[in-house]
């Protein structure tokens, strides 16, 4: 068999999947993500190790940026040929590379006011990656396919997605290459779901594989279940509604705001907290979840069944979506404990800042971070116990409560990634271990390693591998 894989990204970090796979005479990338950590951002403006255009297609996971971020540039650069992925990825990456493009507008045009102010440059160009034309441009490219209907992508090369439980519409791929009478099965994880989440499907198991890539972004760590965070956030809502303060909630647009969703409707219709103003300060939440009221069908059984009872958690009584600015200001002059959820998830930008600003001096408050804090974020700053932060140029004293729940994550936790690869009834190849810090990685590798006895592999940066 000749089949080779490079490592183009997510190699002992979490950001920016790209893995090139050549088999047949065909060239194809699993997943085109941008790079988020800090000091390995340089990646997206070095050019790419091949040309654009010379890739047949993009197979992608889902619509998290840093899985499908990096698509306008690639397009941008030649790329001429399908990026395949289920029809909820494509609603979704829509409003994500377009948010994306809008927002590196916005900051390369303010870091050369500030760096022409300065009379200085900084190391990179005062450009985008992309603009809102280069992401527009990429949109064309989508192909939607169903999951678990198998596409040949070429002579002796077909795909097919499976439910991935990680957020709406993402997916597990699993690629089949047939050479001289022999077939060889690659299995990508993407991200892993997890278990019990609400609204989505449990992740998909697979008996057999013979090469897998698996995430690890949590493979040194337990999480909290998912079904403890109810009774947790009933707890929350409740006790600040008595101290008459509001519940703050910075948050992803994707998933997470969904999921709170589903827990304060499930809350309001058992009449375990008193009817409460749930204010969505985000106007890309709104449309993703409109994308999800689209797309029921790929809902769990729980869910479908409370649609069916006209209970849907996404149009509540008392949930408003609050789009214009005005809105947004708005909110802080009410006078009645309300849950405010606006973005960004980590609070170093967006409508959030404003709200903190409005809460964080209050003891009555609450400020509840339901999602990752990276470092050198405000929202770590916070989670990590400052006594007094920085906002839009002004210092305020941390007053409110801080509450940290862990359990709202969409990744496995290291026990349910070990379950998940564990469902394979014979030893594949080869693992290799992606899509983590190294430390996680590492420790995930070795605990595959040790129950299992299997070849696992944790692979660096441009690390080319022939598959046998
Ligand atoms: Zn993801």
């Amino acid at each position: 068999m000749q089949i080779k894989i490079t490592f183009l990204g997510a190699a002992r970090n979490v950001t920016g999947s790209r893995y090139l796979i050549k088999a047949n005479g065909f060239k194809f990338l699993v997943d085109c993500g941008l790079y988020q950590e800090r000091a390995l951002k340089y990646r997206d403006w070095t050019s790419f190790p091949f040309p654009p255009y010379d890739i047949d297609a993009v197979l992608l996971t889902h619509a998290h940026l840093d899985h499908c971020g990096y698509l306008p540039k690639l397009v941008k650069e030649g790329f001429n040929n399908p990026i395949y992925c289920t029809g909820a990825t494509a609603d979704i990456t829509e409003v994500m590379l377009m948010d994306a493009a809008h927002l590196q507008m916005q900051d390369a045009e303010n870091k050369k006011r500030r760096h022409d102010r300065d009379g200085r440059r900084g190391a990179h160009p005062e450009l985008p990656l992309y603009t809102i034309e280069d992401a527009e441009a990429c949109l064309k490219h989508l192909t939607p396919i169903p999951y678990k209907q198998t596409v040949k992508l070429s002579k002796g090369i077909s795909f097919t997605f499976y439910d991935a439980g990680h957020v709406l519409g993402a997916a597990m791929i699993e690629v089949r290459v047939e050479q001289n009478g022999e077939e060889r099965i690659l299995l990508f994880s993407g991200d892993i779901g997890r278990q019990n989440k609400p609204i989505l499907n449990d992740p998909t198991i697979f008996d057999t594989a013979d090469y897998v890539l698996t995430e690890s972004t949590y493979g040194d760590r337990s999480l909290d279940p998912p079904e403890n965070m109810y009774q947790k956030l009933v707890d929350i809502v409740n006790s600040t509604v008595e101290a008459g303060g509001n519940i703050v909630i910075p948050s992803f647009a994707l998933e997470r705001y969904q999921d709170v969703l589903y827990y304060l409707s499930k809350a309001l219709d058992a009449k375990k907290i008193k009817p409460i103003q749930v204010l969505l300060d985000s106007p890309m939440a709104c449309d993703i979840t409109k994308i999800f009221r689209r797309h029921a069908d790929l809902f769990d059984e729980e869910m479908k069944g409370l649609l069916t009872q006209r209970k849907s958690p996404f149009s509540f009584s008392g949930l408003k979506c609050m789009t214009s600015i005005g809105d947004s200001k708005a909110i802080n002059k009410l006078k009645e404990p309300s849950i405010i959820l606006a973005g960004s998830g980590m609070c170093n930008g967006g409508r959030i800042k404003y709200h903190l600003i409005s809460n964080i001096t209050r003891p009555e408050s609450t400020i509840l971070f339901v999602g990752y804090q990276a470092v050198d974020t405000l929202g770590r700053q916070i989670t990590d116990g400052a006594r007094e932060v920085r906002i839009l140029g002004q210092n305020y004293p941390v007053k409110a409560k801080i509450v940290k729940l862990n359990g709202f994550s969409s990744h496995a936790d290291k026990d349910e990634l070990l379950v998940w690869i564990s469902s394979l009834k014979r030893p594949p190849r080869q693992v290799f271990v992606v899509h983590g810090e190294e430390s996680a990685a590492n420790t995930y590798a070795d605990s595959i390693r040790k129950t299992k006895g299997w070849n696992v592999t944790v692979p660096n940066y441009l690390d080319e591998f022939e598959l046998d």
